[in-house]
């Protein structure tokens, strides 16, 4: 709106906040942005009070003072992980939604691992079965360290490109079933009523699609570079 008088204009930066604790054994819970708060994109707000709402009314519904302590300990580890998992999508790669195919690349791996790691255990009821969480957590600190990595990469892909591309004329239609990592993915909708052994199972194998599905992104890039 070129013609038009910017009258005002507002904004947070750095708007985003951790919390060191979010759930006591004596009874407490701070839930939504009471808690943690990182980004209004994706929807991670209503995500974060649906997950965390689960794990409170589980320890609400817990009488046994030791198992209630166990469960608060497990709880706070588990909700600041998924919290930080959310962080380097905003805080390192958040410049490329500018870009098409570093978009599509960025967006699909992020469904992926949101498919495998949050909706996967959530419809299964497995958040809140404490013979899942070791394996759970165990699986999803090996992805923190490839998730930041890949959208480092692909941050740095897309400023190589920025410099030496104009973009592209016009609309560019593409179906993101297309990418096999994330087509595969959603096929986890459908594996519902599983127990923690068979869930930790299923979890273990896609760890290892989603590497895959990694080394096809980092692969797509170099090859993208050295033509
Ligand atoms: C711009 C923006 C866009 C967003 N888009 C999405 C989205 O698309 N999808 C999504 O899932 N999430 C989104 N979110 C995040 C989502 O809005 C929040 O995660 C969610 O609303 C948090 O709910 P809440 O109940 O914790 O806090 P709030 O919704 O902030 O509710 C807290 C309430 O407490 C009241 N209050 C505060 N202090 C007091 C007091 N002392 N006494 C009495 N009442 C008090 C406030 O008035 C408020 O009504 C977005 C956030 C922002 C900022």
């Amino acid at each position: 709106m070129k013609s038009r008088k910017i009258l005002d204009q507002g904004a947070f930066r750095d708007f985003s906040y951790d919390c060191q604790q979010t759930i006591s054994d004596s009874r407490w819970a701070l839930t939504g942005e009471a808690g943690r708060f990182a980004d209004p994109l994706y929807s991670p707000g209503g995500d974060r009070i649906a997950l965390h709402n689960t794990l409170i009314t589980d320890c609400i519904l817990t009488n046994d003072p030791r198992q209630l302590r166990t469960k608060t300990r497990v709880y706070e580890v588990l909700m600041r992980a998924l919290y930080q998992a959310y962080v380097p999508s905003y805080a390192v790669s958040y410049e490329v939604l500018g870009d098409q195919e570093c978009f599509t690349v960025k967006y699909a791996w992020e469904l992926a691992v949101y498919f495998t790691f949050f909706v996967f255990p959530f419809i299964n009821e497995l958040f809140t079965d404490l013979r899942f969480a070791a394996s759970y957590l165990r699986e999803f600190a090996k992805l923190g360290e490839l998730n930041r990595s890949l959208q480092q990469y692909i941050t740095d892909y897309y400023r190589w490109k920025k410099l030496r591309y104009d973009p592209p004329n016009g609309p560019q239609f593409f179906d993101f079933m297309e990418l096999g990592g994330l087509r595969s993915t959603e096929r986890l909708f459908y594996q519902v009523g599983l127990t923690a052994v068979e869930g930790a199972t299923v979890l273990a194998q896609e760890s290892v699609k989603l590497t895959e599905f990694a080394r096809y992104i980092v692969a797509h890039i170099g090859a993208a570079v050295s033509i």
